[in-house]
């Protein structure tokens, strides 16, 4: 069984003319009421994430800081990074749903789920909001299944266009958390290179797959060829994955070139991973997707196939329009650093 986490209130954080807007998530529940099967999964509601949930995650200074400035009215927190009076309930919310579906997993009461809200997280800071994010939803879940559920080695996949510069960094001297992203190498935020493995006791259990813009839906050969042999080694209790509908080739914020069905199969290569290692615990959280009807068909064909690893794939945007990339020399450097044979 699949479980999912909706929204139900985020227009409360909004800000006119930003990319991250209420009509992503109006999008996504449109979506989901329309699909007979995916209506019909259960949706889970959290708590509100705990100040406890995350200062497992940020320093108490910033949280204090993200209360204050919200409550003084909002405003810009950096140059794309805003808060309203109502961000922090939103946020809060979206997180506490991601939590409630980390305990579903965890307590075998699901099989798998994603976990639906704004604004993302991956990039957002132990310290500082960035890029989009306030708080770091997918941190703060991987910490959450360690402390409460016991998980031990906690696999982090991240899918998003951008490379989840947050995420790397709270778990970045950190042997316990294996963090893999793919990202167009060649924008925001900028990090995410492939000498980026990881430092101290953490050093190796950071991989950056920094692809070329146009590589299109070879991204999941990529997938295929790097992250079984990662997490063979690793051997993870759980799989959290960011999922970003940007990668998709007519997302405005990005040129990855995937299709709808590319990111599908992305998802489906993860989805084997945590079958062979966990069970199949794997619990997927939205981060990017800034073309409010491509987004909501990804994450409806993303909450299909992990319903049925078998379910047909529908894609109303068609197949990747370039030719793809060839990822051959990209795939031997990072098998070769990350010695994978
Ligand atoms: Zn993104």
């Amino acid at each position: 069984m699949t479980a999912l986490t909706v929204l139900a209130d985020d227009a409360r954080h909004a800000q006119p003319g930003h990319p991250d807007r209420p009509a992503r998530m109006a999008a996504i529940r449109n979506a989901l009421d329309a699909d007979p099967v995916l209506a019909a999964l259960p949706r889970l509601r959290g708590l509100p994430a705990s100040r406890e949930a995350l200062e497992r995650v940020h320093d108490p200074a910033y949280l204090d800081l993200l209360e204050a400035f919200c409550e003084r009215g909002g405003g810009d927190l950096d140059v794309d990074t805003y808060a309203t009076p109502g961000s922090l309930a939103v946020v809060r919310e979206g997180c506490g749903n991601l939590l409630a579906l980390v305990d579903a997993v965890c307590g075998g009461d699901v099989a798998n789920g994603f976990a639906l809200a704004r604004p993302p997280g991956h990039h957002a800071r132990p310290m500082a909001a960035m890029g989009f994010c306030l708080l770091a939803n997918v941190a703060v879940a991987a910490r959450y299944a360690q402390a409460v559920h016991g998980a031990e080695r906690v696999l982090i996949v991240d899918l998003d266009v951008h490379h989840g510069n947050g995420t790397q960094e709270a778990f970045y001297e950190d042997p316990s958390v294996l963090f893999v992203s793919s990202h167009q190498g060649d924008i925001y935020p900028g990090t995410g290179h492939l000498a980026e493995t990881g430092a101290g006791a953490g050093a190796g259990t950071t991989v950056n797959l920094p692809v070329p813009a146009g590589t299109g839906d070879e991204l999941a050969d990529l997938y295929r060829a790097v992250l079984p042999p990662l997490a063979a080694r690793f051997r993870p209790d759980l799989v959290l994955l960011s999922f970003g509908a940007d990668a998709h080739r007519l997302d405005p914020l990005a040129g990855l070139d995937l299709s709808v069905a590319g990111l599908a199969d992305a998802v489906g290569v993860i989805q084997e991973v945590a079958d062979t290692h966990c069970g199949g615990r794997l619990v997927a959280t939205l981060e990017g997707g800034y073309h409010a009807e491509v987004l909501a068909t990804c994450v409806a064909a993303v909450a299909r196939r992990l319903a049925d690893p078998m379910a047909e794939i529908a894609d109303p945007f068609g197949p990747t329009a370039r030719r793809t990339r060839d990822l051959g020399t990209l795939t031997e450097a990072i098998r070769g650093r990350h010695r994978l044979g």
